[in-house]
């Protein structure tokens, strides 16, 4: 199969010295991968598995540069997340693995994520998994005075709707969710906490 000399010729230009590479993925006509934004996507978080990197509304931006480098830009969640590496080696491998050999992980700090940001898709994936989704974030609207007491809210059992849930610890498993435990069916469960 012959290459589109001109699209190779265009890629040599801005690439630099790399013919060969252009002219291999030219030459493959009709390219069968899927987008870098679709392999992206499929990235799970790796300490809320049932969510993928998209529900986490975690992946902020897919780009592809002039050169071909795949450039995503991720949001940290929880600050100081170990999570974070996990990720970017992971949306790494698996654009290499899709047949995306230059990638690039930004980290993006503004705007500051949120649990707003993530989809209903993930707070229904979350429930499904038993852990309690969280309820919307404190806003800052104005001076808000810091809270010296926390404010007791509501969490629903994940398990049987109850409302009537204690606090049993502020960390659970990692630092992004408390655990709680129902009242009525005595069942202990995860919630992500508000941020
Ligand atoms: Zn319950």
């Amino acid at each position: 199969m012959a290459a589109d000399p001109g699209e190779g010729e265009r890629q040599r230009a801005v690439g630099g010295d790399l013919p060969g590479e252009g002219e291999r993925q030219r030459a493959v006509g009709g390219d069968v991968r899927p987008t870098p934004r679709a392999v992206a996507e499929t990235v799970t978080d790796p300490e809320l598995p049932m969510l993928t990197l998209a529900d986490l509304g975690v992946l902020r931006d897919v780009d592809t540069a002039a050169d071909g480098t795949v450039i995503v830009s991720i949001t940290p969640t929880y600050s100081g997340c170990p999570a974070m590496d996990a990720m970017k080696a992971d949306l790494t491998h698996r654009l290499h693995a899709a047949g995306y050999p230059d990638v690039e992980v930004r980290t993006v700090l503004s705007p500051p994520w949120s649990t707003d940001d993530i989809t209903p898709a993930g707070r229904r994936a979350l429930a499904e998994h038993g852990i309690a989704p969280p309820g919307p974030a404190p806003r800052a609207a104005g001076p808000v005075l810091v809270a010296l007491t926390s404010r007791p809210r509501t969490v629903a059992c994940p398990q049987c709707g109850s409302p009537d849930t204690v606090l049993v610890s502020q960390f659970s498993s990692t630092a992004c969710k408390a655990l709680r435990r129902c009242t009525a069916c005595a069942e202990p469960f995860e919630h992500i906490k508000e941020i």
